[in-house]
C-alpha cells in the first residue's frame, strides 16, 4: 500500500506541476506536450500486414500473430518509457489511439476474429497482467486500462457499437518472475514458462473463446507467447496478439521494457 500511496502522491505532484509549467512532450521534452506534432509526424506507423509479427511457440510450432500499431523506436520509445517509469498518465491517450488502430486492423484482417464477430460469438480482449510488484509501484494495471479504453474507442458511439468485444482480465501471475530487461531471449522464455494462468472464475469464459491478448510492446514475444499458451491451455479456441508497438526487429534486441 505504501508503494501505491507514493505513486498517488507523485501523480498529484505531477498534476500540480502541470498547472504552472507547460506540459512537456513525453516524446521529445518540448513544451508542446503531451505528444507534440513533430513526434506524432515522426511515428513509423505500421500498416495492415506490415505490423504483423508471428511469434512461434518452440514447443509445438504454433504461431501467434501479433498486430502492432507502430515501431518501438525514437520518440514513441521515449513516450512509452515516460508512461511506464515517470507516471506520465497524460501519455495514455496516445497509446490508446495506437492500440485501437492495431485492434481495428486485427479485427478486420484475422479470419478467426471476423468469423467470431460475424457469428455473434464475441471476442474476448485479455490484457497481459502487470506483475503484483509493478501494480503496487504504478498504482494500478496500466495495460488493462489501455485495453479497456481501446475497446471503447473501437466500439465507437452507442449507435455504431461493435457487438461482442469484451475486456476480461482473465490472466494472473502464478508465481514471481525476474525482471525481463537484462535477460536473453531464451532466458526470458524460461523465466516466464508457466508463470501465467487463467483465473478460475474466468475459465468458463475462456473455454472455446476467440481471444485477443493485449500488451503495450512486443519485444521477443516471450510474454505474449506465454499468455497465449496459458489461454490455449485453458481451452481458448483461437488467440491473436495486439500491441501498441513492436521492436524494429522483434527478438533481435534487448529493450528496457522487458517484454
Ligand atoms: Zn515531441
Amino acid at each position: 500500500m505504501a508503494g501505491a500511496g507514493r505513486a498517488a502522491v507523485r501523480r498529484a505532484l505531477a498534476a500540480a506541476a502541470d498547472l504552472v509549467l507547460p506540459l512537456r512532450c513525453a516524446g521529445c521534452g518540448s513544451g508542446r506536450g503531451p505528444w507534440c506534432p513533430a513526434c506524432r509526424d515522426g511515428l513509423r506507423v505500421t500498416g495492415p500486414g506490415v505490423g504483423c509479427v508471428p511469434v512461434v511457440d518452440p514447443d509445438d510450432g504454433s504461431v501467434l500473430e501479433v498486430h502492432a500499431a507502430a515501431r518501438f523506436e525514437g520518440s514513441l520509445r521515449r513516450l512509452v518509457s515516460a508512461w511506464k517509469d515517470e507516471d506520465r498518465a497524460d501519455a495514455t491517450g496516445v497509446l490508446v489511439a495506437l492500440l485501437a488502430g492495431a485492434l481495428t486492423t486485427a479485427l478486420g484482417s484475422e479470419p478467426a476474429l471476423r468469423l467470431a464477430l460475424v457469428r455473434g460469438e464475441g471476442v474476448l480482449v485479455v490484457p497481459v497482467p502487470t506483475s503484483p510488484a509493478a501494480r503496487r509501484r504504478r498504482g494500478g494495471d496500466p495495460v488493462a486500462t489501455l485495453a479497456r479504453c481501446a475497446v471503447v474507442a473501437v466500439r465507437g458511439p452507442p449507435a455504431g457499437r461493435r457487438p461482442g468485444l469484451v475486456v476480461v482480465p482473465a490472466l494472473r501471475h502464478r508465481r514471481r518472475v525476474r525482471d525481463q530487461s537484462r535477460l536473453s531471449r531464451a532466458d526470458r522464455r524460461a523465466n516466464l514458462r508457466g508463470a501465467l494462468g487463467v483465473r478460475a472464475r474466468a475459465a468458463p469464459t475462456v473455454r472455446g473463446a476467440t481471444v485477443v491478448v493485449v500488451d503495450d510492446v512486443v519485444t521477443t514475444g516471450a510474454t505474449l507467447g506465454e499468455a497465449s499458451r496459458a489461454l490455449r491451455r485453458a481451452g481458448a479456441a483461437h488467440v491473436v496478439g495486439v500491441t501498441v508497438a513492436r521492436t524494429p526487429r522483434p527478438g533481435g534486441s534487448r529493450l528496457p521494457t522487458g517484454r
